[in-house]
């Protein structure tokens, strides 16, 4: 699920502006999950806008704001009533995917997004994964280095540890402690000795597309 948090009201503020009208954009799927963009968000940012002499011309949820084609869909009735701007309440992906259907209309974001992760309570939510293009989870016992460590080291521990406590922020486990004690659990120490290739970043230069429809 990708993680989002809400951005202060006034930052969403100083965004819209003297802007007159506004619309909202919702979504259904991960920022409903993280209670930043579902129906309750929407209303309590709409009435925060009336509140300040806005008005809000229309609101819609999308089932996945990162889905082009249902975002288009939805935003057509907001665009229509052509605001000052549009507020989407998703991650950046979302907004971009908005901001792509209202060519002549600004689209702000309501929301920082913060990272790929998973729900490991109800309300509490763990960075597990940057996207990094190039997965070593089989080599590091399942364990993300590239997250887990405040370092991003992809070849074993910084030698700050103590007590298995990681030096940059001591309330958290050292990821390379973490790596060789599942490793050894799982029996495949082996492979903390075995010779790795150079992460590469090639595979991180951006903007990437993935395409299923031949190579691009
Ligand atoms: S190694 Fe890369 S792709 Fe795999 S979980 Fe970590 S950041 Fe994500
Ligand atoms: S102590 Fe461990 S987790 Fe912390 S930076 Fe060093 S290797 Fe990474």
């Amino acid at each position: 699920m990708i993680i989002t948090q809400k951005k202060p009201l006034e930052e969403i503020m100083a965004m819209v502006g003297n802007a007159k009208t506004v619309a909202i954009l919702g979504c259904g799927s991960c920022a409903t999950a993280c209670q930043t963009g579902g129906e309750a968000q929407i209303n309590e940012l709409k009435s925060a806008l009336e509140a300040t002499g806005k008005t809000v011309v229309g609101t819609a949820v999308a089932d996945y704001c990162c889905m082009a084609l249902g975002v288009k869909g939805k935003m057509k009735p907001l665009v229509a009533a052509n605001p000052d701007c549009i507020i989407c309440m998703s991650c950046g992906d979302g907004v971009q995917c908005a901001a792509k259907t209202a060519p002549n209309i600004p689209v702000y974001p309501s929301n920082n997004t913060m990272f790929l992760g998973e729900a490991a309570r109800f309300g509490v939510w763990e960075e597990a994964c940057h996207f990094c293009g190039e997965c070593v989870l089989g080599q590091t016992g399942a364990v993300c280095p590239i997250t887990q460590c405040a370092k991003s080291l992809v070849n074993g521990p910084c030698g700050g540890q103590k007590n298995g406590k990681c030096e940059v922020n001591p309330e958290n486990d050292c990821a390379w402690i973490k790596i060789y004690n599942r490793l050894e659990a799982t029996g495949q120490l082996d492979k903390l000795t075995r010779d790795r290739d150079d992460k590469g970043y090639e595979a991180v230069a951006y903007p990437r597309v993935i395409t299923l429809r031949g190579k691009k």
